[in-house]
C-alpha cells in the first residue's frame, strides 16, 4: 500500500513536470531501479523478464560497453573537427559488415536524425520529393520524419509528398504472392506522385516492418519492390533502426534476407546499447550529392565516447556470437510459440526472424479479425507474471517478442508458461 502511493506520487509528479506526451506502459506503471542482462527489477524487488528492449541489445548494463564508456569518457571526449583514431576504426569495423558498395558512413545520436538526413539524401540524390511508407510506419519525430510516420496518427499529418502503400502482411495477404502484390502498390502511388507533380524520390522501410505489427514475410519478397524503386531513379532506404545489428538471426542486417542493395542504411536503437549512437551509411555516389554540397555537423554524433561504446557492441556481438545465438533462440522460441498455437483459436499467427517474434492474437482464425482487447489483456496479465512486452500493429493485437539478444532456454520457458497461464486465466479460446 505503501508503494503504491509512491506510485501514485511519481506519475502524478510526471504529470506536473512532463507535460502530456509521454505515455506510460500498463495500467499499473512498472518503476524500475536496475537491470542486469534480460532481466529488470523494480523498486519493491520484484524481477521482470524483458521481452520487449532491442536497445539493450547485448543485454542490460553489458560490462564490456561500461567500461567502453568509461575509459575514453575519463581521457577524452570532443567533436568531429578534430582527428581522432576511434571513428575510424569503428567505421572499418562497421562497414566490413555491409556490402562494399556501401561504403561512406555518417554518425548522429537518434535514429530520428539518420532517418532525417536519408530523406535529405535520397531527395538530394533523385531530384525528387516523393517518399513511400507503409501504413503504419514510424520513422522519428523531426518534422521531416514524423511528416512519413503515419503511425503517429491523425495528429500528425503526413507530408504532401508521402504516399502510403498498405503493409506486406502474409498473413491475410498470402505468402506466394506478396512480392509482386507489393510492388504493384508501390508502383501505384508512384503513378500517384506523377499525376499530382510529384518526383518520386524513394521508399523508406524496415525489413521487418516492426510497427505494422512484425511483418518479416518469406525472404527475399523485398527484390521486387526494391528493383522497381531503382528502375524509377528513387532509392531504398533500410531503415535498420529495428533489424540491424544481428537481430534476425540469420544476418547481421535486416536487409540481407531479401538479397537487395539499399542506397542508405540508417541505424540507431542497439547500436550502442543504450548509449546514444546512430548512423548514416550509404553508397558514395548517393551520399556524394548531399555531401559535396553541404557540411554536416552533429555535435555529439560520432564522438569518441560514442564510437568507444559502438566499437564494444560489434566486439560483443562476434564475440558472444549473438547472432547464431539470435538465430538458434529465436527458432527455439518460435516453435513453442507455435506449440501454443495448436492449443489456442485467439492465437491466429506466429511469425519471425531471429529474436523479433510477432504473436498476432484474433477474435477469430477463420476471420482473422484482431483481437486488440485480448492483446491489451494479456500485456497487462503478463506483466504480473513479470514478463514485460508490448502490443505493435494497425489495431494493436500483436503481441512485438523482442528480448535482448542475451535471452537463454529458462527464458523462453518463463515467456512460454507465463504466456499459457495468461491466456487461460483470459479464458482465450
Ligand atoms: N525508425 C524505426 C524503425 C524506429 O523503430 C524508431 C524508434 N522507435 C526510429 C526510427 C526513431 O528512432 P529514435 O527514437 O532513436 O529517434
Amino acid at each position: 500500500a505503501d508503494l503504491s502511493q509512491a506510485l501514485r506520487d511519481l506519475t502524478h509528479k510526471r504529470e506536473q513536470v512532463l507535460g502530456g506526451a509521454y505515455r506510460l506502459f500498463y495500467r499499473r506503471p512498472v518503476h524500475l531501479v536496475k537491470g542486469q542482462g534480460q532481466y529488470l527489477w523494480d523498486a519493491e524487488g520484484k524481477k521482470y523478464l524483458d521481452v520487449y528492449n532491442n536497445v539493450a541489445s547485448l543485454g542490460h548494463c553489458h560490462p564490456a560497453v561500461i567500461d567502453a564508456v568509461h575509459q575514453q569518457m575519463g581521457q577524452l571526449n570532443t567533436h568531429t573537427r578534430y582527428l581522432h583514431e576511434g571513428i575510424l576504426d569503428y567505421t572499418e569495423s562497421l562497414l566490413a559488415t555491409l556490402p562494399p558498395e556501401i561504403n561512406r558512413a555518417m554518425y548522429m545520436c537518434t535514429g530520428s536524425e539518420a532517418n532525417d538526413l536519408a530523406i535529405r539524401v535520397a531527395q538530394s540524390w533523385s531530384g525528387g520529393t516523393g517518399i513511400i511508407v507503409t501504413q503504419e510506419a514510424y520513422h522519428g519525430t523531426s518534422a521531416l520524419t514524423s511528416g512519413v510516420s503515419p503511425a503517429l496518427g491523425s495528429g500528425q499529418p503526413l507530408s504532401p509528398t508521402t504516399r502510403v502503400v498498405p503493409a506486406p502482411d502474409a498473413y491475410r495477404i498470402g505468402h506466394e504472392h506478396l512480392g509482386a502484390w507489393f510492388a504493384d502498390q508501390i508502383q501505384q502511388q508512384i503513378d500517384d506522385m506523377a499525376a499530382h507533380g510529384i518526383r518520386f524520390a524513394g521508399l523508406i522501410a524496415d525489413s521487418l516492418f516492426s510497427s505494422d505489427g512484425v511483418l518479416p514475410g518469406p525472404r527475399g519478397f523485398l527484390k521486387p519492390a526494391i528493383d522497381l524503386i531503382h528502375q524509377q531513379g528513387g532509392v531504398f532506404i533500410a531503415d535498420e533502426v529495428q533489424p540491424g545489428f544481428a537481430r534476425t538471426g540469420e544476418h547481421f542486417w535486416g536487409f540481407e534476407r531479401h538479397g537487395v542493395l539499399p542506397d542508405i542504411v540508417t541505424t540507431g536503437k542497439p547500436m550502442g546499447n543504450g548509449f546514444p549512437v546512430s548512423g548514416l551509411i550509404a553508397r558514395e555516389e548517393v551520399l556524394a550529392t548531399f555531401s559535396d554540397h553541404l557540411p554536416y555537423f552533429n555535435t555529439f554524433g560520432g564522438n569518441p565516447v560514442a564510437m568507444a561504446a559502438a566499437q564494444a557492441v560489434l566486439d560483443v556481438i562476434q564475440q558472444e556470437g549473438l547472432q547464431a545465438h539470435s538465430a538458434q533462440m529465436g527458432q527455439r522460441l518460435l516453435t513453442e510459440l507455435k506449440g501454443l498455437q495448436q492449443r489456442y483459436l485467439s492465437i491466429g499467427d506466429v511469425r519471425g526472424a531471429g529474436l523479433f517474434i510477432g504473436l498476432e492474437l484474433v477474435q477469430d482464425p477463420a476471420t482473422k479479425a484482431p483481437d486488440q482487447q485480448l492483446a491489451l489483456d494479456v500485456i497487462e496479465a503478463l506483466r504480473e507474471r513479470g514478463v514485460l512486452t508490448s502490443v505493435a500493429g494497425p489495431h494493436g493485437n500483436v503481441l512485438k517478442l523482442r528480448p535482448p539478444l542475451a535471452f537463454q532456454e529458462q527464458d523462453i520457458d518463463w515467456l512460454v508458461g507465463a504466456l499459457d497461464q495468461s491466456l487461460q486465466v483470459l479464458g482465450a479460446r
